[in-house]
């Protein structure tokens, strides 16, 4: 699993997620760990390195 550091969209803290770097994309909607609101993810990677990271309000 690849730890990947990013900012929250609500609540501006810095807060990570955890993907799966066997996999080519992710695309779903998890919830902020600091303040719950939901954040819609678009990652795409490559050999298990994320080259494309989009975290927005859901
Ligand atoms: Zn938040």
């Amino acid at each position: 699993m690849i730890e990947y550091f990013y900012t929250c969209p609500y609540c501006w803290q810095p807060v990570s997620i955890l993907v799966d770097g066997a996999l080519d994309r992710f695309e779903g909607i998890e919830d902020c760990e600091v303040c719950c609101n939901p954040i819609e993810f678009r990652i795409l990677l490559v050999g298990g390195e994320v080259v494309s990271f989009s975290a927005v309000k859901a």
